[in-house]
């Protein structure tokens, strides 16, 4: 897609956008309470949010206790295939409300909060590392007819458009799989070898950003980065809405 194109698109989108918020209000991604126009989380839902902030894992972006520290244990431990990642909100609180309600309940407008956060935390971390194309992490096929929308996807594309930088269907899940958290580490890797597959034959980018909702234990963007390491990709960074403190 040419660049004019590109941009040609998104003009047209933001004003789709904008256009559907006046007769769409959106909604408070915390108490889901109906925003006034503009607004995009109530003001005193606001500090309810934690963002994930420095200190972090250089690695996996996990918040860590001391500046001092430079690996969460969980990296420090073992070697990832991704690159490095960043998360946007700390999870627990109310980012798991919310976030519920955002995967499972519809409310696919959250993610115009969480991507602008994203961009206002991590914008400066995205452009440095010259990214050339995000990639949700894809959800399985007939699960995805039954939820309707891939969240990781609908959080990709808001943040596509706020960071200008497009968004592609690299890669697909052609098996469903376990969630994650119910596995140790062997069924983990187990459950997710060939759960994923190149949705083209050439890959011409060089540095793609994976999307994604929550990083548990970072296997499932060791899996598809390991895809795209494959097709050529030489490094595979990752942005989540939320992440887990600790280990
Ligand atoms: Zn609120
Ligand atoms: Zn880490």
């Amino acid at each position: 897609m040419s660049k004019r194109i590109f941009h040609k698109r998104q003009l047209f989108c933001r004003l789709g956008e904008e256009v559907l918020s006046l007769v769409f209000p959106g909604r408070c991604p915390v108490c889901d309470e109906v925003l006034s126009v503009g607004q995009q989380i109530c003001s005193s839902c606001r500090p309810f949010m934690l963002r994930a902030r420095e200190p972090v894992c250089m690695r996996c972006g996990k918040p860590l206790e001391s500046e001092r520290e430079e690996y969460c244990m969980d990296c420090a431990a073992g070697t990832h295939l991704f690159r490095q990642g960043r998360a946007v909100f700390l999870y627990g609180g109310q980012i798991r409300g919310s976030l519920y309600r955002f995967k499972y309940h519809g409310r696919r407008e959250y993610a115009r909060y969480y991507a602008g956060v994203a961009a206002d935390v991590w914008g400066q971390w995205m452009k440095s590392r010259g990214i050339e194309a995000i990639v949700p992490i894809p959800m399985y096929g007939p699960k995805q007819r039954v939820r309707g929308y891939n969240q990781a996807k609908v959080f990709a594309q808001a943040l596509g458009l706020t960071i200008e930088i497009p968004v592609i269907d690299l890669v697909r899940r052609v098996r469903d799989t376990v969630p994650q958290k119910e596995l140790d580490y062997k069924e983990r890797k187990h459950n997710l070898k060939n759960a994923f597959q190149l949705q083209t034959d050439i890959v011409k980018y060089r540095r793609v950003l994976l999307a994604d909702d929550i990083y548990t234990t970072g296997s499932t963007m060791d899996a598809v980065a390991e895809v795209l390491l494959r097709a050529g990709v030489v490094d595979v960074y990752f942005i989540c809405i939320s992440i887990g403190e600790g280990a």
